[in-house]
């Protein structure tokens, strides 16, 4: 492999865990040279509007607006369309902030006027000085379900209505087969000029697999020249946050970085441990450092520390 300064530097990513690192990226990268290809699996429609979960929070988080205690949607957010919803008998399950559905109405109504996922997405960040280019991972519906204990669970019910409680046996990532990549994901990933492919510390699971489920983005990424670098989201034997860790005990997976490694298997080039966890019998390159992103200074060590690694296999 040739180390490409001054290239590329492309995040597969989901919402918070990715976000978190891309945001660390765009402080020691010009943001140009930043493309994080999102997770869109966990789009879906309600009420009549087209969500987009993953994507608004790398939107919020890059463009500054992403509420930090909360983990999810913006700061300063109102709840006026909610309380009204509610009086009027309205299904109150998925929160949706008045500046938050200002983001789902424009972008369903440029859905039906034809526009794609890419190109609104590509017109909101614009609209918000966003320099890093977000790329949907398809401009194709895929839908990840999960086969639990409480039956088949479409995501935002398991995640959001169920709060993660069902015990999980399986996920499949419908349309993800015939789904296409969005354009320049796939240019992005086998381009020369590619310095790395980071695979954020988002769920391997939830927020990767879909991206790795769609086959024109998995052949791109064996045929990349770029080192691929995984960043683990399992920190101390635990997940930061979120379900990662009680899939992984519910799908018979220890619940390890090496674990995470050994999912993701020959794509990986190199893996960014947390210095608290064992490296087990991995043989993978790899560094060992604090990978707890809570300042932003830490985003800036666990995205060097990333580039480092690449940079390293790279030579
Ligand atoms: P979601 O799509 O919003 O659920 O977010 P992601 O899938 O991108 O991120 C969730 C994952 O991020 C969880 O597995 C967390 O353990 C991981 N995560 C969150 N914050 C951190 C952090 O500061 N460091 C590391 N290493 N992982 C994190």
């Amino acid at each position: 492999m040739n180390s490409v300064s001054g290239g590329k530097v492309v995040v597969l990513t989901g919402g918070v865990g990715g976000a978190k690192l891309v945001l660390g990226l765009a402080q020691i990268l010009p943001p140009e040279q930043i493309v994080a290809i999102v997770n869109t699996g966990d789009d879906f429609r309600h009420l009549g509007l087209w969500i987009s979960p993953d994507l608004d929070t790398l939107l919020y988080t890059l463009s500054g607006k992403a509420n930090a205690t909360q983990g999810w949607g913006r700061e300063g957010e109102t709840w006026q369309f909610m309380s009204a919803l509610r009086s009027l008998g309205g299904e109150g399950w998925f929160q949706l902030g008045d500046g938050d559905l200002a983001l789902h109405v424009l972008r369903t109504a440029a859905l039906a006027q034809g526009e794609t996922l890419s190109t609104i997405t590509q017109r909101f960040g614009a609209d918000w000085n966003v320099g890093v280019r977000m790329l949907p991972m398809s401009d194709d519906p895929v839908a990840t379900h999960l086969t639990t204990d409480e039956g088949d669970l479409p995501f935002q019910r398991y995640f959001v209505e169920r709060r993660c409680v069902p015990r999980v046996s399986s996920i499949r990532f419908e349309g993800a087969e015939r789904a296409r990549a969005a354009p320049g994901v796939a240019q992005a990933l086998r381009d020369t000029g590619t310095r790395a492919i980071l695979i954020a510390p988002s769920n391997p699971y939830l927020s990767v697999d879909p991206i790795l489920a769609i086959p024109e983005i998995r052949q791109a990424l064996r045929e990349a020249s770029a080192p691929i670098v995984a960043i683990s989201p399992i920190v101390g034997g635990k997940a930061v946050k979120g379900p990662t860790a009680k899939l992984m005990e519910e799908l018979g997976i220890e619940v390890s970085p090496a674990a995470v490694a050994a999912h993701y298997g020959e794509l990986l080039d190199g893996m960014i441990f947390d210095r608290r966890d064992p490296v087990g019998e991995s043989t993978l390159p790899r560094l060992s450092i604090d990978t707890l992103m809570v300042t932003l200074e830490d985003r800036v060590r666990v995205a060097s520390a990333a580039l480092q690694l690449a940079d390293r296999l790279a030579e």
